[in-house]
């Protein structure tokens, strides 16, 4: 499986903002970060990008911010998540039958990647798609995680429409399931309930039994 570099530079703007955070915070990650992959999982979830204050700060997709924490209590909710998790990472989670990466593996400022650093990652992302053979279900939080794996399969965008809950085939083994993504301003906005969430991994499920 194909992981950029910890210092990955080719995103110039992404690389730029790094170092400004690497003198800023110099106790922090603040790379490119690398997904949790379970090779034999069944499901696995796309989120957006590092957030400032979270994964590039620990090191850890979605670890240490609004997102994490919703995300981590729905999974352990809905029986794929073990263990604990804690906002520094220091816990002892392990994810059940599912991976998670990111579409963008650096922060970009304002948690908005550009187009261009989008495509940048897209090998990233169908690499660790292809590593995973047991694949059946890949859960898109939000839109541009959505494009991007409609982009690793060669698909046209107009075909795949993004919308909470909507299914697609992606291949003969592996479905697509979208989500709104677990941000807190989908939260509080009341965009993405709790039980709007747990649907989703209720429905990842129930794909696996098929
Ligand atoms: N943290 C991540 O790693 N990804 C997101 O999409 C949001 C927060």
């Amino acid at each position: 499986m194909i992981e950029p570099d910890k210092n990955c530079s080719k995103c110039k703007r992404l690389k730029k903002f790094r170092d400004i955070n690497i003198k800023k915070y110099p106790s922090w990650f603040n790379g490119a970060v690398p997904s949790i992959i379970n090779k034999n999982s069944e499901i696995l979830i796309v989120g957006l990008a590092p957030g400032l204050n979270g994964a590039n700060k620990t090191g850890r997709p979605f670890t240490g911010d609004y997102a994490g924490l919703t995300l981590f209590h729905t999974l352990k909710k809905n029986g794929l998540l073990k263990g604990y998790y804690k906002e520094d990472g220091n816990d002892n989670l392990t994810l059940k039958n599912c991976s998670i990466t990111n579409a963008v593996r650096c922060v970009p400022p304002k948690n908005l990647p550009k187009s261009d650093e989008i495509k940048n990652c897209e090998n990233f992302l169908k690499s660790t798609i292809s590593y995973h053979k047991n694949l059946k279900v890949i859960v898109a939080l939000g839109l541009i995680s959505h494009k991007s794996i409609i982009a690793t399969f060669n698909l046209k965008q107009k075909d795949f429409k993004f919308g909470h809950s909507n299914k697609y085939n992606l291949s003969e083994k592996i479905k697509l399931l979208d989500s709104y993504h677990c941000s807190r301003y989908n939260i509080n906005t009341k965009r993405l309930s709790q039980k709007m969430f747990d649907e989703i991994f209720i429905e990842t499920k129930k794909i696996l039994l098929n």
